[in-house]
């Protein structure tokens, strides 16, 4: 601990967090999937907060727990404070618990102070998508994009979401109208640790997320010629292994190079893949991200120009399928200056910084001003239950809000 002070405020966030975390699928763990039986303990829990904080608690029919701040003028618009509360497995208790909790303790820490707007913090039930293989289900049911496929795949255990959905005691019918975002919604706010080391490198406490990158995922095939690993001489061979290896670190010099790009080949298999054959295949994985566009595509065309040169050389041909394909989302150029303001304002220099990760808040941004503020992650650690915060930078990011919300005017032009 440093000898900044820190608030009880900060350490009732951090203690709730752990509480939270406590309830778990998997004993001894964090493990919570969406609408799993202790999914309905966490809501019991997160539900019994709300109302002391004097908030109105609803289930939305995807399982999304949705709290209310009134108001005065009830045509008011509505501002949203949002995270995400389900794990992966094995978790740590700060990836998306700590925005609600956060979203949380500022509007206790508002008391009585009137505010032009409504405020709504939504505990988003499924981001992950560790339960049925897709991530952000809760904020494509909240903007209208959950789409009936989605809804008709399956578990594990062969139970689709529609059934999980009606298990829990919600109705999939009804997502067109319990789900949608607030009318008249203005902004939305995502308080998420950094989930990486950069904060911590630059020895500073919160980041305000300006992009949330763009990212490109592809499968390699190097093809050459299998033979024997004896007889064949070093010139007369097609090694598929020896020219992907060549290229992996053609990818990393290259993405070393180039600010803000990250690129990775994060598995590799080589074909037959016996000691004494020549690998004929080469089977590898490329993913790429920037926060621009136009820098990603011309990474991804470069690496691909380069993976032929480096298949040239030894007579081995190469081949490309493009996976997945997600453009950079840009957060809301206004709120987020807004938010820098605030936590100037409140003593802290939160540096731009762009998103690696994917968030809800790149669901919403398209459909709401979006915006997201980063806390410091120690060690750079995630996904992990090793995962944590320290007081003071909850402290600052709790001041940056409150800052954010009594500064903020609904009709200024975002
Ligand atoms: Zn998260």
């Amino acid at each position: 601990m440093t000898n900044q002070i820190v608030s009880t405020r900060a350490a009732k966030v951090i203690a709730r967090c752990r509480e939270l975390a406590r309830i778990s699928d998997a004993p001894g763990e964090t493990t919570r999937l969406f609408l799993s039986p202790k999914t309905r303990d966490a809501h019991t829990l997160l539900t019994w907060w709300m109302r002391q904080g004097g908030l109105e608690a609803r289930t939305d029919d995807a399982g999304n727990l949705r709290a209310v701040r009134r108001s005065a003028k009830a045509d008011a618009p509505t501002l949203v404070l949002f995270s995400h509360i389900d794990t992966v497995p094995n978790a740590g208790a700060f990836d998306g618990p700590l925005g609600v909790l956060l979203g949380l303790a500022a509007i206790e820490e508002l008391g009585a102070t009137p505010l032009p707007f409504h405020l709504e913090l939504i505990a988003f039930s499924e981001e992950e998508g560790v339960r049925f293989g897709f991530p952000f289900l809760s904020s494509l049911a909240v903007t209208g994009q959950l789409s009936a496929e989605q809804l008709a795949r399956t578990d594990s255990a062969g139970i689709s979401v529609e059934q999980a959905l009606r298990d829990f005691g919600l109705d999939p019918d009804r997502i067109a109208q319990s789900c949608p975002l607030t009318p008249n919604t203005f902004a939305a706010l995502e308080v998420h640790i950094e989930q990486g080391p950069v904060l911590e490198s630059d020895n500073a406490s919160l980041a305000v997320v300006e992009t949330i990158v763009g990212q490109s995922r592809l499968n390699l095939t190097f093809e050459g010629q299998a033979n024997h690993a004896g007889t064949t001489p070093m010139p007369l061979r097609h090694d598929a292994l020896a020219a992907a290896a060549q290229w992996i670190v053609e990818v990393e010099r290259y993405a070393s190079d180039h600010t803000q790009l990250v690129a990775t080949v994060g598995r590799i298999e080589a074909l037959p893949g016996a000691t004494n054959v020549i690998p004929g295949t080469t089977h590898l994985t490329l993913d790429v991200r920037h926060p621009k566009d136009e820098s990603r595509h011309a990474a991804v065309a470069h690496l691909l120009t380069k993976a032929e040169a480096a298949g040239a050389l030894r007579g081995v041909s190469v081949r490309a399928k493009l996976l997945a394909e997600q453009k950079a989302v840009p957060m809301d150029r206004a709120l987020t200056v807004h938010l820098h303001q605030a936590a100037e304002r409140t003593g802290h220099d939160a540096k731009p910084m762009f998103s690696g990760a994917g968030h809800d808040a790149m669901i919403l941004a398209p459909h709401v001003p979006t915006t997201m503020l980063f806390v410091r992650s120690p060690g750079g650690l995630s996904h992990h239950p090793g995962e944590s915060v320290r007081e003071e930078d909850v402290e600052a990011a709790l001041a940056t809000v409150l800052n954010l919300l009594v500064h903020l005017k609904p009709h200024a032009k975002h």
